[in-house]
């Protein structure tokens, strides 16, 4: 018998109802006879919630107190669990995720996690609770404090825990069927896939499709754990995102495109007028690096014979925008830059598929299909198993859509469910 991390995300545990339906499928996977750890998001849009009531009292609250805040709403989801499973006849034992051993470093809102000691998860386990954690939290080493690990980490939390204890699998339940070959709001007709390599779930989750957190991802490829991501709302088997083995009896021939993400929570800097002299990139890049800021794409134009100058562009995180600006206006007399342009009605849509480095056209495919819908594209970056482009926010849709037809993704036939949520 299997020992299974379960994961319930927040629309999965939305109100009272979803609470006890969760309840009575974890006490089902008991009595089917696994060991069962679960991870719990927290109720609905809760997180968002408490992030907007903060910004209410503060224009910049402190990330400390920002972490002690948005940590309770995983606390409510626990205990109510623990209380439906109760209900049920069977022991919840709810754990923080300070108390469940999640050891982090000291970067509220975005802490990485150093080591797991799962001592009580363990002990729980052998008196035959049912350990119930709180998602997307930890304690640092250092400080003692209680930080979170990013928006959507609950997911990471549960891949963390699986290896730490060693199960057998970790079990993703979610308000959709599973992955599918672009996000199910977006297009209707897009098709459930039966499994994805970690390769390529990394892009997916990279280029923005939130159904797994990208940390996660890396995390269960290093530890190879397989992740099950399905619906808490139906019996229907999910997707499985493993190591790229070909199923018994399935074609050996990988599908050139996987799937289309959609990202758009990107802003873009364009520096205009940088002098073309070795260095100014690295020092332009360094000032953001140094701001602990992440950048994504960048493009450098040929610089204008005439000047000698030349323009570079690049995308960021939409929440690290003006501090990027501010960074960036300090620098432009030392640089001698002429000005800075922001924009943040930009989306990023990508196609991934591992099949593409053996296949040629693809680009050509794209980027005729965007031309065809009468989307422009503003910034192009690929690696070897994704295209990415930019284009104005408003045409992100009308993209994804022209992409998953060009590439005949969907089945034609099934429109995907969305059981919950808000999308938010
Ligand atoms: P949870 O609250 O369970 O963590 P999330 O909202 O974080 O759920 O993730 C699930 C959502 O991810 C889906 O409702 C769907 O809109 C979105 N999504 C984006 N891309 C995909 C995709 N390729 N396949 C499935 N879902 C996707
Ligand atoms: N509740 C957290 C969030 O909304 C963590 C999670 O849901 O995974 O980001
Ligand atoms: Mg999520």
């Amino acid at each position: 018998m299997a020992l299974v991390v379960q994961k319930y995300g927040g629309s999965s545990v939305a109100d009272a109802d979803g609470i006890k339906r969760v309840a009575q499928r974890i006490v089902g996977t008991r009595k089917a006879g696994h060991s069962v750890v679960v991870v719990v998001s927290a109720m609905g849009d809760t997180t968002d919630e408490l992030r907007d009531l903060a910004d209410q009292v503060s224009p910049a609250p402190p990330g400390r107190e920002l972490d002690m805040l948005l940590t309770a709403g995983e606390r409510i989801s626990m205990a109510l669990l623990a209380m439906a499973i109760a209900n049920l006849g069977l022991e919840g034992r709810s754990f923080t995720g300070s108390q469940a051993g999640v050891i982090t470093d000291s970067a509220h809102g975005r802490a990485r996690i150093i080591d797991i000691t799962p001592g009580r998860i363990q002990a729980a386990l052998e008196d035959g609770a049912i350990p119930i954690v709180a998602g997307f939290q930890g304690v640092s080493q250092t400080t003692k404090d209680i930080t979170t690990l990013g928006r959507g980490a609950s997911d990471t939390t549960a891949v963390a825990l699986a290896a730490a204890l060693g199960a057998d699998y970790c079990e993703i339940y979610t308000d959709v069927d599973g992955v599918f070959t672009a996000d199910p709001r977006l297009v209707p007709g897009a098709r459930q896939l039966p499994r994805i390599s970690y390769e390529e779930m990394l892009e997916m989750a990279a280029c923005g499709a939130k159904v797994l957190m990208l940390r996660c991802v890396e995390y269960a490829r290093r530890y190879k754990i397989p992740i099950h991501v399905r619906s808490s709302f139906s019996n229907s088997e999910g997707t499985w995102v493993t190591d790229a083995v070909a199923a018994e009896g399935e074609a050996m021939e990988q599908a050139i495109i996987s799937g289309i993400a959609q990202d758009t929570k990107e802003a873009k800097i364009t520096i205009v007028g940088v002098p073309d002299k070795v260095g100014e990139a690295a020092r332009i890049f360094r000032v953001i690096a140094d701001s602990g800021i992440n950048i994504d794409m960048i493009v450098q134009n040929i610089s204008a014979a005439a000047t000698g100058r030349t323009d570079i562009s690049f995308t960021l995180p939409r929440d690290d925008g003006h501090h990027a600006m501010a960074k960036l206006r300090r620098l432009q007399e030392e640089v001698g830059f002429d000005s800075l342009l922001y924009d943040d009605r930009i989306g990023k849509v990508s196609l991934v598929g591992a099949g593409m480095r053996s296949h040629p056209g693809v680009s050509a495919t794209f980027f005729g299909a965007l031309a065809e819908a009468g989307v422009n594209i503003e910034m192009i970056s690929t690696s070897e198993i994704r295209i990415s482009v930019v284009v104005d926010q408003n045409d992100v849709p009308l993209a994804v859509t022209a992409a998953h037809d060009a590439f005949d993704l969907g089945d034609g036939g099934e429109t995907a469910v969305v059981y919950g949520g808000t999308g938010r």
